[in-house]
């Protein structure tokens, strides 16, 4: 597999910092890219197919399994989520530096495939503030943050795995960490 670019895969709990992260990330770094996945999910209010996902039925999905179109795919919280193989090769191809927004199961699936992948888990502060954020959120009714929250113990037990963890408190000290830990382990493609 020919890769340049970077893989920044970032993994949390449902509500755990994600978009916000990766998009604060972005900011700084306007060339970074970010990994849109496709999923059977519906869209939330304001998201825009193909922006943050790509939305499509579970039975396109499963074409696009037996297709041999993903990377990894993952069943999350009763939906089908999965990261598409040409898109995201032939972007590494180009020497980007690509934003994964992935599970536990997908993020070290990714690592397997590809071990030059930056693995980051955003930790909750705690279960109770983890909650009042997803409230705040908006998105999800009580009986999906629920299923959400009920995937959070099998989340935290796999975040030894990741090569950088990081409790998600103050959203400027996170991000300036973590701006500095990526640069430190994972070069860019020139710098290597
Ligand atoms: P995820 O993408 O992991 O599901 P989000 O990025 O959507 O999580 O964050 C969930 C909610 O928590 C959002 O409303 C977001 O604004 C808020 N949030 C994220 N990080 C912080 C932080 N460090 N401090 C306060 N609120 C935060
Ligand atoms: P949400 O529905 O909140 O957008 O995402 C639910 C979960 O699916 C999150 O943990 C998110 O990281 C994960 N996810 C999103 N896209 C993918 C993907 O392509 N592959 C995998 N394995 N997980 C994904």
């Amino acid at each position: 597999m020919s890769k340049r670019g970077r893989l920044l895969v970032f993994s949390s709990p449902s509500g755990g910092g994600k978009n916000t992260i990766i998009n604060a990330l972005r900011k700084r770094h306007p060339d970074w890219g970010y990994s849109v996945s496709v999923t059977t999910r519906a869209p939330r209010l304001g998201e825009v197919d193909g922006q943050i996902y790509h939305f499509v039925s579970r039975e396109a999905f499963e074409k696009k399994i037996a297709d041999g179109d993903f990377l990894e795919h993952e069943e999350v919280h009763g939906y089908l989520y999965g990261t598409l193989k040409s898109e995201t090769l032939r972007r590494l191809k180009n020497g980007e530096t690509l934003c994964f927004d992935l599970d536990v199961k997908g993020a070290l699936h990714i690592k397997e495939l590809i071990p030059e992948a930056l693995l980051i888990f955003l930790k909750p502060p705690s279960k109770e503030i983890l909650i009042e954020r997803l409230r705040g959120r908006l998105t999800d009714s009580h009986e999906e943050m629920e299923r959400r929250l009920e995937r959070m113990d099998m989340e935290l037990s796999l975040a030894p795995q990741f090569d950088i963890c990081i409790v998600n408190d103050s959203l400027g000290r996170v991000v300036a960490i973590l701006n500095e830990k990526i640069a430190q382990n994972a070069p860019t493609p020139t710098s290597r």
